[in-house]
């Protein structure tokens, strides 16, 4: 079939199999090209949210940056000889064949990480596949969790906390700066949501494999949170998602107390703000976004996915880094998009940002790029035209 991008309000409905390989492929020479990170560090990295956005750059520099042997877990969409599979079965299956022809272990678990059988079916993995697991990338993120012990299907809420909020955003596919009103949240879809976005099943994830002896002497572990500034945090730090993160926080700092016993460590990683399909749905971030990637290409410090978790990798994970942490003990990437020259220049057009401007002030071209991106449109080298199987040929 011929592939073109169905676009429903912030996802795409449909992926491009050859556009997603060349997607992970382009990653994976990226990560080649800054040469070898650690040798035998990382032997044996296990990712939860391996399919996308972070969890996937991290899964390519831990294979091809460090050498390790990676284990995956998402949760996809399967393809039919008439529909895609969702954008992430394909960079799975294009991950594996790379790294498998590079002599990399590499396999991938497909389902739902938020219960307690997957984590089982992981530990038996490990156990049966590679022995200790020396790094755990918690990259999960989900609108809904069914809680693994009291079986309640908890769906998280974008919304402030207090009062109302009228908030300037930007109409991804019209390209307008519109106004958004949003409703405080309610204590409960404040509970839901710290339940479905904070730390207690990171905390599950790591009880389990503690339990089961699978971690490696020294075994780090690291989750992703969001910080931004006064622009964004309305909606983000000081809304729910927010009280989600302060969890995150929390239960890295219990994790880092159990790991003490094998000399690990427990980090959340306060990341910049990029294009996925978690971000895009979060009203007020397009339109940051945009200003962002625009004044950072401006002043030549633009950092893609890749080259933010590469860096983190290189800097601050690799064993003997001097790590850039604040009071919280968080592992500081954001560095670079906070840095003042970029945050003055980005507070400088916020209130001037209108329709008319929008290209001028910000890089919507770029931010829609990359949201194609991750469903494989828009690549150089991809022939948009060809037919495709969207199986891969491997459903029969
Ligand atoms: P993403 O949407 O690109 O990827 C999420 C991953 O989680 C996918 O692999 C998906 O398959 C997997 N997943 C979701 N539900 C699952 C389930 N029930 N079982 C198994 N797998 C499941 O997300 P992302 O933007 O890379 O976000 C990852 C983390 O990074 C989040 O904690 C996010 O808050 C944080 N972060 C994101 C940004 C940003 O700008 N995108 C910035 C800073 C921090």
């Amino acid at each position: 079939m011929i592939v073109k991008p169905r676009i429903r309000g912030f996802i795409c409905t449909t992926a491009h199999p050859t556009g997603c390989k060349a997607n992970v492929d382009e990653q994976i020479a990226y990560t080649r090209d800054q040469g070898e990170i650690s040798e035998g560090e990382f032997k044996n990295v296990l990712v939860l949210g391996c399919s996308g956005g972070y969890g996937l750059a991290c899964r390519i520099v831990s294979a091809f940056g460090c050498g390790a042997n990676t284990l995956g877990v998402s949760f996809e969409k399967l393809p039919t000889e008439s529909k895609t599979a969702t954008a992430g079965w394909y960079n799975n299956a294009a991950f594996e064949d790379a790294a498998e022809a590079a002599g990399l272990y590499a396999k991938t678990i497909d389902g739902d990480a938020f219960a307690d059988e997957m984590r089982e079916r992981v530990i038996d993995t490990i156990k049966a596949d590679l022995g200790k697991i020396d790094l755990v990338v918690y990259s999960l993120a989900s609108p809904v969790r069914q809680h693994p012990r009291t079986g309640e299907l908890h769906r998280s809420s974008i919304k402030p906390l207090g009062d109302a909020l009228n908030i300037k955003s930007v109409h991804v596919d019209r390209g307008e700066v519109i106004e958004v009103d949003l409703e405080p949240a309610t204590p409960e879809e404040t509970a839901n949501t710290v339940a479905v976005m904070g730390g207690e099943d990171w905390e599950f994830w790591m009880d389990a494999l503690l339990e089961a002896d699978v971690l490696a002497q020294g075994c780090k572990t690291v989750a992703f949170t969001y910080i931004g500034t006064e622009l964004t945090w309305p909606i983000y730090w000081d809304g729910t998602l927010g009280q989600a993160k302060i969890d995150l926080d929390r239960a890295s700092g219990e994790i880092g107390r159990k790991l003490e016993a094998l000399g690990g460590d427990s980090r959340v990683a306060v990341l910049k703000a990029i294009v996925s399909q978690a971000s895009s749905a979060i009203p007020v971030v397009p339109l940051y976004v945009a200003l962002l990637f625009k004044v950072m290409k401006e002043q030549g410090i633009h950092e893609d996915v890749i080259a933010h978790i590469h860096r983190m990798f290189a800097t601050q994970l690799k064993g003997g880094s001097e790590l850039r942490l604040d009071d919280a003990g968080r592992i500081r990437m954001d560095d670079i998009e906070l840095s003042d020259p970029v945050q003055e220049e980005v507070k400088r057009r916020w209130p001037q940002v209108a329709t008319e401007n929008l290209d001028e002030l910000g890089d919507l071209t770029g931010f829609r790029e990359d949201f194609l991106k991750i469903f494989g449109f828009g690549l150089d080298g991809v022939d948009y035209e060809a037919d495709v199987d969207p199986t891969l040929g491997r459903l029969s």
